[in-house]
């Protein structure tokens, strides 16, 4: 990003059940990173199995709670299915493309050798068993994945990164392309039935929204990378990075995406005030402005 330029950022949860205290920071710190105005909503929708419109109106009353505002009309991902559609079919007339049927059982049985069983930011790294397969016959049972080595070559690239402001302000993160082929593999870009995935959606959705400082978990830390490759092959600006620390328990078990014993409601029905729940999550007053905020202070401490 560059010096002076305007701090846009989102916060994007799924609505797959209540906002928990994991949101409430996460929510929280996106708003006061970014400039006055510049705090953007995203609803992640992609999955329709797991989405209900009323955890989607509880989304709004939660973070209207907590105090805070954004833009109309907010974006949501179930009506961006052409624009990821037009993504891919860019992807796919660069070659880098193919459809595959494999299903985790047949990718866990491929990787029977222990050595082979690398674990990447989506599981286990992926083979290759339906690499040589052509786009041309791409069924409705087939995901889609990025032939990620393809994907370097043709940007003449042998590494890929990213900056973050909260950890080591100033400096690249940089993967090789070696490391990426081996720690993260052909990535999907269409889940089976869903015409996309969290990657593709989440790169094409930053770009359209104009978000130049992405706030999110350290836990999605290695999945950075593939967005940074994605918008180098999408020809897609560069945003600036906010890799937060991580709410957990009392256990130090860091709170699930459903952990619903922690929702937002419970300590709304039980008398808490935003102020509150911005304590709980070590975030100073509700009506502190951004600037106030050391550079760097949400992610620089340490996690439990
Ligand atoms: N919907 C994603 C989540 O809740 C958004 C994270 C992101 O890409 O920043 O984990």
């Amino acid at each position: 990003m560059a010096v002076g330029a305007v701090r846009r950022t989102r916060f994007a949860p799924s609505p797959t059940g209540p906002l928990h205290l994991g949101h409430a920071f996460a929510a929280l710190t996106a708003a006061r990173l970014a400039d006055p105005g510049q705090f953007l909503l995203r609803i992640e929708d992609i999955d329709r199995s797991r989405c209900r419109p009323e955890w989607e109106a509880a989304i709004y009353e939660d973070l209207r709670w907590l105090g805070l505002s954004w833009p109309q009309p907010v974006m949501r991902q179930s009506d961006r299915l052409p624009a990821y559609r037009a993504a891919l079919d860019r992807l796919a007339g660069m070659g880098l493309l193919y459809p595959c049927r494999c299903r985790r059982a047949d990718i866990a049985a491929a990787l029977s050798a222990p050595q082979e069983g690398v674990i990447g930011p989506d599981g286990p790294v992926y083979p290759g068993t339906c690499r040589g397969r052509s786009m041309e016959d791409a069924g409705p049972e087939d995901a889609i994945r990025l032939d990620v080595r393809r994907a370097f070559d043709h940007l003449g690239l042998d590494r890929i990164g990213f900056h973050d402001e909260a950890v080591l302000p100033g400096q690249r993160h940089d993967l090789t392309a070696e490391d990426f082929i081996a720690g993260v593999g052909d990535v999907v870009l269409a889940r089976r039935g869903m015409g996309t995935s969290y990657h593709l959606s989440v790169v094409v959705d930053d770009a359209a929204q104009g978000i130049t400082l992405v706030t999110r978990g350290k836990d999605l830390f290695d999945s950075t990378y593939i967005h940074a490759l994605l918008q180098a092959l999408l020809g897609l600006p560069l945003p600036l990075y906010h890799h937060h620390r991580l709410i957990r328990d009392d256990a130090g078990k860091r709170l699930a995406k459903r952990d619903d014993a922690r929702a937002i409601r419970l300590y709304r029905a039980e008398g808490a005030s935003p102020a509150d729940i911005a304590a709980a999550v070590g975030l100073q007053e509700a009506g502190d402005s951004p600037a106030s905020l050391p550079h760097g202070y949400l992610g620089q401490e340490e996690d439990p």
